[in-house]
This record gives C-alpha cells, sequence and structure tokens, in this order.
C-alpha cells in the first residue's frame, strides 16, 4: 500500500531501532521487504548495502539516510549520478565508539572477559594480565573516532602513533604514512578507519607480524580492513598478544576459532549501541529527511 502525497514510500533497511521505525511511520509509508518503485526514501544502518541493482529498482528514490557514518555499503558514484542525497550520523556517535574502543583495549590486556568466566566458573585463581598503562598506542584513521580515540588513549600510552591519509600537525603523535610502520611502533593498534576498496585486508599478516609478539589489535571499524585468516593464524600462532574485535568480515558470523580463544574479546558491532547514541543518531536521521522533504538544507550530507 503506498500513499505518495501525504506518506512517501520509505524502504527500511534492517537495524533501525523500534523507536525509530515508530516515528518514521508517522511520515512515511514504511516498506521492509520488498520497495516499491514509488520508494522516495531509504533509511538503513553503516553497513547497508545499497548498490546499482536496487537503486535501479527505484526510479523514485530521492534520499539514502544512514544511520551511522560508515558508506562503504553504498553505490555513491550511482547515487551522485543521479543527485540522491546521502546522509549519515557523524559526530553524534564518536564517543561511544571511542569508548568502546578502549573497553576492547583494557578487557583484552586485563583479561577481563577470560577473568569473568573464570570467576563464574568458581575459579579465583588465574594468569597475571598485561600492564595497560605505559603502552605504545598507534590509531590507524584519525578522524573523528580515532582522535576520540587517542584523547582517551592518551593516559595509557607511553607514545602515540598514527596514520592517516594526510599528517596532522596539531596532533601531538608519531605520524606513519604506512600501517607496517605504524604497527611496528606499537603495542596496542587500534582501527578507525573506513572500510571500503582502499582499505581492504589492509591488516594482513606483514602488519600483525609487524605489530609482534605482545601487540594487541582492535578493530572498531569494518571487517573488511582485517584479512581475518591471518588474524586467525596470528593469534593461533602467536604472532600477536590478542584482539578486541567490534566488527567482522562476514556479520553477523564470527569464525569459530575466534570464539575459542581467551585472548581475544568479541562484540557483537556494538560501538555506537548506547541508548543515548542511538537516540542522537534516531533524531538526527529524522531531521535529514525532514529537512530533505521540506526542501530545507540537508543537516549532515556526504
Ligand atoms: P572520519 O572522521 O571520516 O575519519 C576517517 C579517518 O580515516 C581519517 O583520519 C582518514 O584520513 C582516515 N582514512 C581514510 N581512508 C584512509 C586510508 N585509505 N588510509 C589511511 N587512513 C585513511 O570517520 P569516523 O567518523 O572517525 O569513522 C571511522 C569509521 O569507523 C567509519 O568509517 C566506520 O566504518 C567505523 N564506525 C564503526 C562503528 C561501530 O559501531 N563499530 C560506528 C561508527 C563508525 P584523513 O583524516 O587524512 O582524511
Amino acid at each position: 500500500m503506498t500513499n505518495e502525497t501525504s506518506h512517501p514510500d520509505l524502504y527500511l533497511l534492517a537495524g533501525a531501532s523500534p523507536a525509530l521505525a515508530a516515528t518514521l511511520a508517522e511520515r512515511f509509508t514504511l516498506h521492509r521487504q520488498t520497495p516499491p518503485a514509488t520508494t522516495r526514501a531509504i533509511v538503513g544502518g553503516g553497513s547497508s548495502v545499497v548498490d546499482a541493482a536496487l537503486l535501479d529498482r527505484l526510479p523514485a528514490l530521492e534520499i539514502v539516510a544512514i544511520h551511522g557514518v560508515g558508506y562503504d555499503g553504498i553505490d555513491l558514484a550511482a547515487t551522485r549520478a543521479r543527485s540522491i542525497a546521502v546522509t549519515t550520523t557523524p559526530d553524534v556517535l564518536t564517543d561511544d565508539v571511542a569508548d568502546l574502543a578502549i573497553g576492547l583495549m583494557l578487557a583484552v590486556q586485563r583479561r577481563i572477559v577470560a577473568n569473568d568466566c573464570a570467576v563464574r566458573g568458581g575459579g579465583w585463581q588465574v594468569d597475571p594480565a598485561r600492564r595497560a598503562s605505559g603502552r605504545r598506542i598507534g590509531v590507524f584513521g584519525l578522524g573523528r573516532i580515532g582522535n576520540a580515540i587517542a584523547t582517551r588513549a592518551a593516559p595509557f600510552a607511553s607514545e602515540l602513533h598514527y596514520t592517516a591519509r594526510s599528517a596532522k600537525p596539531n596532533f601531538a603523535g608519531v605520524f606513519h604514512a604506512d600501517i607496517a610502520e605504524l604497527a611496528a611502533a606499537c603495542d596496542v593498534l587500534v582501527i578507525a578507519a573506513p572500510g571500503g576498496n582502499a582499505t581492504s585486508h589492509i591488516v594482513d599478516a606483514t602488519v600483525l607480524a609487524a605489530l609482534g609478539r605482545d601487540g594487541i589489535l582492535v578493530n572498531i571499524a569494518r571487517g573488511s580492513l582485517i584479512d581475518e585468516a591471518a588474524l586467525i593464524a596470528a593469534l593461533e600462532d602467536g604472532t600477536i598478544a590478542g584482539a578486541g574485535l567490534d566488527v567482522f568480515a562476514d556479520e553477523p558470523a564470527v569464525p569459530d576459532a575466534l570464539k575459542t580463544m581467551g585472548q581475544v574479546v568479541l562484540s557483537p558491532h556494538q560501538g555506537s549501541a548506547t541508548v543515548d547514541g542511538r537516540a542522537a543518531m534516531a533524531a538526527l536521521v529524522v531531521a535529514n529527511l525532514d529537512a530533505h522533504f521540506a526542501g530545507t538544507p540537508l543537516i549532515t550530507p556526504l
């Protein structure tokens, strides 16, 4: 059923909270399965796929509103060619994702999850953990989230290192143009750059070897940045010490090998998943859609 005059058709991809869906339902006719050709808006998450095949089926599409900041699943060449607006929800999730990155770093170093399991199983004597303070911390991708991670990491770090597409003269850390160089210079490597072709499998066996046997990998960015098979091998043979992972190559599938490793902490892509963050993201999605359909400037266009 469509009602183009008062309720434009909107294709709601998986991942929207019930509260966001309810707010959208006041303004749009929602479609969760097969979007009609009259669909004027898509709402999806940071990992949603909006490819050329989908766009070709939606000749009336005007806007793709993402609750998230990742847009590696969106065919931007195709949206731009058709002047379809794309919006994301930057800034409102930055602190939450950065908090989780630090939480994963500490959880891996101090064996918080393994110790929790030991205590729940009636245990008390456990192996000593690694000191978390005084480490050399590297951040790959020093944008909004990478900066927030670096700010939080600074009190733990003996040295801060980073890689981005360009050096940041105002940042008090050491720039490395190459991720293998970055990995060699740090004990903790935090991945905070976008997914997509430019970064696909950029953390490979060479980078993991450079990180070294005391090294910890934290990934809150996208699973596509990591060669997951190489990571599993590096964890199995002690090439690196541990990993804290919020994102995976083929979500929601997580390799069984990772689930058996006590030196690994796993998280179900929950970087932005706080009540406060999700509410702010939903409000920004709705504000962008309202602006678009009112003909006023978008709040956070790509
Ligand atoms: P951002 O502000 O755009 O920052 C991206 C950073 O990555 C920038 O410093 C950029 O370098 C750098 N970068 C981009 N391409 C690169 C490349 N090929 N090599 C090296 N560095 C590169 O993005 P953000 O808001 O911080 O978000 C970062 C990513 O986090 C998102 O793309 C998303 O995939 C992920 N994320 C995950 C969650 C979660 O729930 N786990 C939530 C939100 C976001 P320059 O500064 O030099 O341009």
